[in-house]
């Protein structure tokens, strides 16, 4: 099994670029955020209390996405491997991520991050407010936390994965035709 982590800031465009991925290379996409907001949606237990910290630009706790990994990890079959998208979010979480493929003996096999700057994330993100309609997308206090928490928490695994060797970027702020193309090249030399 492949285990591809999507990486960048918000607004990078992961999830668009996450459908050419698995498309092309058979893999199941695990989007956190997209899960959260499917408990959000179904109004139980677990999105009530997302629901408060994700409308603050704040992460949910390490354990609950963590749980959520494993879980699709465990159930789903049939691809050649999995896309991680927004998780790990800390270096707790890639160390979680680390333990749970370990007790397999697989590892991750390699991130590949999208590259954008601040401002361009505050456009992406206004831009797509007007379009999807996410609560998080449309107050300008939570996309400031979500982007200083990206910088804070998020930002220190390029380190982590460096140090692995398995970092590997691309330049976020072409087409989605040019980012995709650079996705595949890497992918294809992997
Ligand atoms: P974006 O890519 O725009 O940051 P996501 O859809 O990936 O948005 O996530 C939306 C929100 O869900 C995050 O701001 C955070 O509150 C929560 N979330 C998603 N993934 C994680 C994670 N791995 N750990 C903690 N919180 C998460």
């Amino acid at each position: 099994m492949k285990y591809y982590i999507l990486f960048g800031p918000p607004g990078a465009g992961k999830g668009t670029q996450a459908a050419a991925m698995v498309e092309k290379y058979n893999l199941h996409h695990i989007s956190t955020g997209e899960l959260l907001r499917k408990e959000i949606a179904a109004g139980s237990e677990l999105g009530l209390k997302a629901k408060s910290l994700i409308d603050a630009g704040a992460l949910v706790p390490d354990e609950v996405v963590e749980g959520m990994i494993e879980s699709e990890f465990r159930t789903v079959k049939g691809v050649s491997g999995f896309l991680l998208d927004g998780f790990p979010r800390t270096t707790a979480q890639a160390e979680a991520l680390g333990k749970i493929l370990g007790k397999t003996g697989e590892s991750v096999t390699s991130v590949v991050s999208i590259m954008i700057p601040d401002d361009m994330i505050r456009e992406r993100i206004r831009h797509r407010a007007s379009i999807e309609g996410r609560a998080d997308d449309a107050r300008e206090e939570t996309i400031n936390n979500r982007i200083k928490t990206y910088h804070d928490k998020t930002e220190p695994l390029v380190e982590f994965y460096k140090a692995e060797g398995r970092y590997r970027e691309v330049d976020g702020t072409g087409t989605i035709e040019q980012v995709r193309q650079a996705i595949f090249d890497l992918m294809d030399r992997l």
